[in-house]
């Protein structure tokens, strides 16, 4: 079991870090990867990658930070991505949720990490939030001028827009809101993904699912989404485990003997 998506750097983790990656491993993961989502929190994950077996780190602004993002920042995400134990590039996307930076500078940042990754052949991560149609419109003109890897982490979005991204070669990962009661159209968008390009993940702390919604969420409790997920597509919970983790590494490229500590 492979939890493709969680923030282990931030604060809420603090206390007891450490703790979180055992109890990882002891729910059976075999690797977590843990995203940046901005300068000095890519090199927070870059960190912790390299001390914890079976931790992978991505390397990104996401869209919200990119606004304060310093001079410098950016190289600092292109030197980062050069790092061992690096597996992609992200988290990136466009965001018309928040408002915490204007929407052509999210963009061109957008543009610049899919860029980034072609450069240095690694998968790329988006984050998208009621902006699918731009997202995708980004993307295929991405597409025009390379073959796409990558995914779009905790979907929310309906068929139409899986089906678009699927057509382009990414990946579809959810996470925790996949278990919410309100959370109808991501279940059908979930029982339609094919066995190959599904992924699951937590992005703890935030989105626990249930029954820890509300709760810090950590990389331990994604099996609760991969339970729901499985029993809605009728699939034994082993084999979607089993298939779902054979996604995650050829995707990332992670070592098949990959075992956390
Ligand atoms: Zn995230």
């Amino acid at each position: 079991m492979i939890d493709t998506h969680a923030h282990l750097d931030e604060a809420a983790f603090d206390v007891d870090r450490d703790q979180v990656i055992a109890r990882a491993q002891a729910a059976g993961l075999t690797a977590i990867i843990t995203i940046g989502t901005t300068a000095e929190t890519s090199r927070a994950a870059v960190e912790i990658a390299g001390r914890c077996p079976g931790v992978f780190a991505a390397v990104g602004i996401q869209p919200n930070y990119v606004a304060e993002a310093k001079p410098g920042d950016w190289e600092t995400i292109e030197q980062l991505a050069l790092s061992p134990g690096i597996v992609a590039i992200g988290e990136t996307g466009l965001d018309r949720y928040w408002n915490y930076a204007g929407f052509d500078q999210q963009v061109e940042y957008f543009d610049r990490h899919l860029d980034l990754a072609h450069r240095r052949n690694l998968p790329f991560v988006v984050h998208c939030r009621e902006a699918e149609a731009d997202v995708v419109a980004r993307l295929q003109l991405a597409a025009s001028r390379a073959p796409l890897r990558g995914v779009m982490h905790s979907f929310t979005g309906n068929r139409s827009v899986a089906e678009a991204c699927l057509e382009l070669g990414l990946y579809i990962s959810f996470a925790g809101m996949a278990t919410f009661k309100k959370s109808q159209t991501v279940r059908e968008t979930a029982v339609a993904i094919p066995a190959d390009r599904i992924l699951i993940e937590t992005d703890a702390p935030y989105l626990a699912p249930t029954p820890f919604r509300g709760k810090r969420n950590e990389p331990a409790y994604v099996v609760h989404t991969a339970k729901c997920l499985a029993e809605l597509r009728g699939e034994p919970l082993e084999d979607f485990l089993r298939q779902t983790a054979a996604n995650a590494r050829a995707l990332f490229g992670l070592p098949v003997e990959s075992a956390m500590q």
